[in-house]
């Protein structure tokens, strides 16, 4: 740039220097002519006089009057007459000389005009001006002519060049020096600026540039400043609202992809990627390229080609564990001024697997509550009806149908306060009757209340309570959590023992009740928590078991934030071990 500038200066001096000289130089030129045509002017009226004298006197010679005053006027003096015919020449021998009629400046003078012109003469290799004057004189009627050499005015034009070269390089060297001084004064603040313009662009804006000048420079300096402080406010504007932005987007509990009109994706968030199971970035691609789900394509096409909101449900199958998605697609519509319609399509694609697993879980726990409540009712409506129709007649059957009853409407009175606990448990969302409750006695209490379970079984109760071991808890619920299994294990016990152990680490209270019944398979552990889920229908029946003692020990755990573990052998037995932290 500053080589550019002083470039350009020195063009511009060295053609100034040019266009003044040769402006000057051709001024000079033609004064310096019409000074010499004048002077020769009047050198041959002076010639013409002399002439007309020696023509009165009668010595008339005019070779020797060429030849005489050409010396003194230091001019060439011809004499011509009207036809043209060289009389006298002071430099030729005017004897050999051509017929001079046609020159110009002679055939004028010989119209009685005085007439000048500048020719180059190829003898003498410059230039002359040749002034004719018509002369009349006795004896004598024709042209006297002088040539006079403009050898200087050659010699002045070569002087001009050389002043012309001077003058460009003197005003080169002060082109060049000016060129620096100035050049260096608007380069300096374009520098700056130009630096400042660098680290905005690598996104620095706290840099300023100080110009003191009032100029153009210092009022774009300031310009400058100005707009680095709104462009930093403005970019710190939209870097909060990409922040914003991102933040919600990663949030969403929601996948969210958006395509533009050729299905690239431009957007997309990470919850997208974990539902998806997509490891890599996915911007600029094609949709059709990372996913592979034709329900997803096809709520896609579709709200394209209606322009409108379309939803569906797909399961997306992968080697861990399938997912039920739904997928929304929405089209983008593109803001008021724009002169589009839309942007492209918006999915949002929302994980239903435990939702849907959830309402299998309800309308399951419903029919299956359902069932439970309906098998001992029909065997009571059963034994009624054949009581009604005479079996209460036969006192002994009559007593032992009621025992039957009796037993059932037990079962249904203690299927209806597992149900009613359950619920009660799964509507809580932290214990609120808690009180420093000693273990140890809770278990006590619940081994006495088990006591008549045992009759009749070759089981030895051995209690392992670690002195003192307090928790924070509701009792009631920890009396249930301890009856629930160890009712299991006298249960599902036939002989042998069942150990109940309490402990505490610094962490936890640990509660533990061991078994050496008849165990459980592996395959059926994963599921024992679930409602009414019974290894062997028929045997948990007959035992009373309502299918929901775990389910209530799983809630119970979960409400106070604690693990379960279960390890059994078939025939070995089980242990059911409960970790609540403190
Ligand atoms: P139930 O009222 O049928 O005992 P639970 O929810 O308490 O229901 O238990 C679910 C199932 O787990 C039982 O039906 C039984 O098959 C199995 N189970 C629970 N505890 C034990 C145990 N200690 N030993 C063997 N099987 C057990």
């Amino acid at each position: 740039m500053q080589k550019k500038l002083m470039a350009t200066y020195i063009l511009i001096i060295s053609l100034t220097i040019i266009i003044a000289v040769l402006f000057s130089w051709n001024k000079g030129n033609q004064y310096f002519r019409d000074t010499v045509r004048k002077d020769t002017e009047t050198k041959g009226q002076l010639l013409i006089d002399i002439l007309t004298n020696e023509a009165e006197n009668d010595s008339l010679d005019f070779q020797a009057f060429a030849d005489r005053y050409s010396n003194k006027s230091e001019v060439r003096i011809t004499l011509i007459d009207m036809e043209g015919i060289v009389v006298a020449d002071s430099d030729e021998d005017y004897r050999i000389m051509d017929n001079h009629a046609f020159r110009n400046e002679v055939s004028r003078a010989i119209k009685g005009e005085i007439a000048s012109k500048i020719r180059y003469s190829d003898t003498l290799g410059t230039y002359y001006l040749y002034t004719a004057l018509p002369i009349s004189i006795k004896g004598f009627q024709g042209v006297l002519r002088l040539s006079m050499p403009l050898i200087e005015i050659q010699n002045i034009a070569i002087d001009m060049i050389k002043y012309v070269v001077y003058g460009i390089l003197i005003g080169a060297v002060i082109a060049v020096i000016i060129a620096y001084i100035v050049t260096k004064r608007f380069m300096e603040p374009l520098g700056q600026l130009t630096q400042a313009a660098i680290k905005i662009s690598e996104g620095n804006y706290n840099d300023k540039i100080y110009i003191r000048s009032k100029d153009e420079t210092g009022k774009l300096a300031e310009a400058f400043n100005d707009m680095s402080v709104k462009l930093s406010l403005n970019m710190w504007k939209l870097e909060k609202r990409n922040r914003e932005f991102e933040s919600v987007l990663s949030s969403m509990i929601n996948g969210v992809i958006a395509v533009d009109e050729d299905y690239k994706i431009f957007l997309y968030n990470s919850k997208l990627n974990q539902i998806l199971n997509i490891q890599e970035d996915i911007v600029g691609k094609s949709i059709y390229e990372v996913i592979r789900n034709t329900t997803i394509f096809n709520v896609l096409e579709k709200s394209i080609e209606q322009n409108e909101y379309i939803v569906d449900e797909t399961i997306i199958k992968s080697n861990k564990k399938d997912k039920t998605i739904r997928v929304y697609a929405n089209p983008i519509f593109a803001p008021k001024r724009a002169s589009i319609k839309t942007m492209g399509t918006l999915l949002v694609i929302r994980d239903i697997t435990q939702m849907k697993k959830l309402e299998t879980m309800r309308s399951d726990f419903v029919s299956n509550v359902t069932h439970e409540l309906n098998t001992p009712l029909t065997s009571i409506r059963g034994f009624v009806d054949t009581l009604k129709n005479g079996a209460i007649k036969d006192e002994k059957v009559a007593a032992r149908f009621l025992d039957i009853i009796d037993i059932e409407t037990e079962r249904l009175s203690l299927l209806i306060q597992d149900i009613l606990s359950l619920s009660a448990i799964e509507n809580m969302e932290d214990e609120k009757n808690s009180s420093i409750n000693n273990i140890g006695e809770i278990i006590n209490e619940v081994t006495e209340i088990l006591n008549p379970k045992l009759e009749n079984k070759d089981i030895n109760v051995d209690i392992r309570v670690k002195k003192d071991v307090t928790y924070n808890c509701n009792r009631n619920r920890i009396k249930q959590l301890i009856i629930n299994l160890m009712d299991n294990a006298i249960k599902y016990t036939e002989k042998g023992s069942v150990i109940i152990l309490c402990d505490e680490s610094e962490e936890d209270v640990i509660i533990e009740v061991t078994d050496t019944g008849i165990g459980i398979e592996e395959q059926h552990i994963p599921r024992l928590f679930e409602r009414f889920y019974r290894v062997d229908k028929g045997r948990s029946r007959n035992m009373g078991g309502t299918g929901l003692g775990l389910s209530i020990v799983k809630h119970i755990v979960g409400l106070y934030k604690g693990k379960i573990e279960v390890e059994s052998n078939i025939g070995v037995g089980t242990t059911f071990t409960i970790r609540l932290p403190k």
